[in-house]
């Protein structure tokens, strides 16, 4: 094709998917700027999509990709040019539906990426199939490859006001954080355990309103000594200013990673008590959790209350020793006939009732799967796909949900078996504190807590001897 042949009605589609990263845009534009010039610029169509990335909208939400679309289906185009399949979409089934309409309306695709060895447009389906396939997985690693990108020119760094200088971004100090992060640094010389970490880092917490962890991860760190730390070495990054040596990194890098690394530890650790839902009983949201890995102490608490005085906080030994204190009380007054005869019998009637109806399900889902899939997608719109594959999903959370319901009936059953032999053994006399939290789940249905109080709501609660009520902890406010 040269500039005077190829005057046709048709005209080359040059489709661009652009991102805020001026890099990519750049290199989009030369890739194609080679097959541009075959042609006239009245011979040529531009799509130009700004700012989107095709891992999170649906083609039904890119307005540019649905007039290329229709484009090709008015038989608009006879080429269209593109960087790679990604740029288009990285959906397997939206990619496919693409394919289709270019097939049918006997449009070219050329890829206009520079690199050889990326697969051309291929017209056999199950080939193309294959590639949009990797083009779906490829997605998938983007935000890894982002990252590696980040560490060396991020778009943003606590500590740094960025400016273009050419082609290269500078990072030169900010003067609003300046003095607070150097005085951290030098204070982190004299640090020798956690506590005194935590205090070094108070005053640039304070001016900067950020968190610890950011603030105790900027002491490991390189790209504060200039540097960029890949596979334990150290590349300098010279448009970067640097707030201390790099021989003052390493010596950071030596004496805080290990009291950092107690730091995750203690912070796993209370990660893992987390394992209580627990309502506020002021406002009905769920308490949250927090964690002070610095003191090895986490919270649950709720911000509702108008003062301090009202606010729901307790420690999770406070919470830890309330459910524990629910769980004897349980298995010392629990009537051992009630669940034995009632709660049993009632519960293996639900379980057949609710086996039914999962089968009932099962079997609506394979027809709907086995007449899905003998459909022409060639010829559906992809809306009509979509409503399809969202109908089947809808029976799959249905039938997922009777299936948790029958699996909960299977486990209380088998708990209230394992609570009989525990009470008529008299076991619970000998279990830590840890053993008997870990029956919560079969004993405790909510926990309810106000400023001054915690409510326990117990399953069962028919069968308790005495009948009881279960607000079991007052709990004195000292610690505000
Ligand atoms: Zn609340």
């Amino acid at each position: 094709m040269t500039k005077t042949q190829e005057r046709t009605f048709k005209k080359a589609c040059f489709f661009q998917r652009v991102s805020t990263n001026s890099q990519d845009v750049e290199m989009q534009v030369q890739a194609a700027a080679r097959f541009r010039e075959n042609y006239l610029e009245e011979d040529i169509i531009d799509i130009n999509e700004h700012g989107v990335s095709s891992n999170k909208l649906s083609m039904k939400q890119r307005k540019h990709l649905l007039s290329l679309i229709e484009m090709i289906k008015t038989g608009e185009i006879h080429t269209l040019y593109v960087y790679d399949r990604s740029r288009l979409t990285r959906r397997f089934y939206e990619y496919f539906y693409l394919y289709s309409l270019l097939w049918e309306n006997n449009v070219q695709v050329v890829f206009t990426t520079t690199d050889s060895s990326y697969p051309p447009f291929s017209r056999d389906t199950v080939t193309e199939g294959i590639n949009a396939l990797l083009t779906e997985e490829e997605g998938k690693n983007i935000s890894r490859r982002t990252l590696d990108t980040h560490k060396k020119t991020p778009n943003q760094k606590f500590g740094y006001i960025t400016a273009k200088n050419g082609e290269r971004r500078t990072y030169v100090h900010n003067y609003e954080f300046q003095l607070a992060i150097n005085t951290y640094f030098e204070k982190l010389k004299n640090v020798l355990n956690l506590n005194e970490l935590a205090s070094a880092a108070l005053e640039l917490k304070k001016v900067s309103k950020r968190p610890l962890k950011m603030i105790f991860s900027m002491a490991l760190d390189a790209f504060y000594c200039a540097h960029e730390q890949s596979n334990n070495k150290l590349y300098p990054l010279p448009y970067v200013t640097p707030y201390l040596s790099v021989e003052e990194f390493k010596e950071n890098v030596k004496k805080l990673s290990p009291m950092l690394t107690q730091l995750d530890l203690h912070e796993t650790e209370l990660q893992v008590q987390n394992i209580f839902n627990i309502k506020c009983g002021s406002c009905g949201n769920w308490l949250k959790y927090d964690i002070d890995a610095v003191n090895n102490e986490a919270y649950y608490y709720c911000n509702c209350g108008s003062n301090k005085k009202q606010t729901v906080r307790y420690t999770i030994s406070e919470i830890r020793e309330v459910v524990a204190q629910t769980v004897i009380q349980y298995f010392k007054h629990i009537n051992l006939n009630y669940l034995r005869d009632l709660t049993i019998k009632k519960l293996s009637k639900l379980r057949d009732t609710l086996s039914l109806h999962k089968l009932d399900r099962l079997s609506v889902l394979k027809q709907k799967e086995l007449s899905f899939s003998l459909e022409n997608f060639r010829r559906m719109h992809p809306d009509s796909i979509q409503v399809k594959i969202d109908e089947i999903n809808k029976i799959k959370k249905e039938y997922v949900k009777i299936e948790t319901d029958v699996n909960l009936c299977s486990f209380t059953a088998t708990s209230i078996h394992d609570h009989i032999h525990i009470i008529q053994e008299q076991l619970y006399s000998g279990f830590s504190k840890d053993e008997l939290i870990q029956f919560a789940p079969s004993i405790i249905d909510e926990i309810i807590a106000y400023h001054d109080k915690i409510d326990v709501i117990q399953f069962f609660t028919e069968g308790c001897t005495p009948q009881e009520t279960f607000e079991i902890l007052e709990v004195n406010d000292s610690w505000n």
